[in-house]
């Protein structure tokens, strides 16, 4: 009986039938896939892309030299030198972040007691030089001051879930 059975299937293309039978209910189902980059997925306000540091609206930076990223990093990515202004403040003097060591945890962004560094939502971005991996204090306050609308928008909407 079974045998017949499997002789009628191969007669009929049954197997054949089948596959045709699930290709076109795929061709009609709704596209999960999407044509990237000229299409994007969703992304979360905590998203962990490309970092930045901030800067208050009076355009002082926020960042006071704590160094708690830097104790907290674990691939030891950041590096960060500092100095005590005349008015009594600490600032950095140097602060680098070398993109090729990031893990992109987000602990920098955890630890730090004034909102200074962050992870920005940017993934796209590459090197073309030696050396670039390396992204100093100027390249990350100008990336804070560029996004700064929509990193105070993602914070206050995180906020809003805790
Ligand atoms: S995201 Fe993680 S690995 Fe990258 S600099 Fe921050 S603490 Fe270090
Ligand atoms: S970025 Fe934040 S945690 Fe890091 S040194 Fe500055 S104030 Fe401290």
């Amino acid at each position: 009986m079974n045998k017949l059975k499997a002789y009628l299937q191969s007669f009929l293309l049954w197997e054949l039938l089948k596959g045709l039978a699930l290709t076109g209910r795929h061709l009609f189902a709704r596209k999960i896939t999407i044509q990237y980059p000229d299409e994007k997925t969703p992304m979360s306000p905590r998203f962990r892309g490309l970092h930045a540091l901030r800067r208050y609206p009076n355009g002082e930076e926020r960042c006071i030299a704590c160094k708690l990223c830097e104790a907290v990093c674990p691939a030891l990515a950041i590096t960060i030198e500092s100095e005590q202004r005349p008015d009594g403040t600490r600032r950095t003097t140097r602060y680098d972040i070398d993109l090729f060591k990031c893990i992109y945890c987000g602990f920098c962004e955890e630890s730090c007691p004034v909102d200074s560094i962050v992870e920005t939502r940017l993934f796209e971005y590459h090197f073309e030089d030696r050396g670039e991996n390396i992204i100093h204090k100027d390249q990350l306050l100008a990336l804070g001051d560029k996004y700064e609308a929509q990193l105070a928008a993602d914070r206050a909407s995180d906020a809003a879930y805790r």
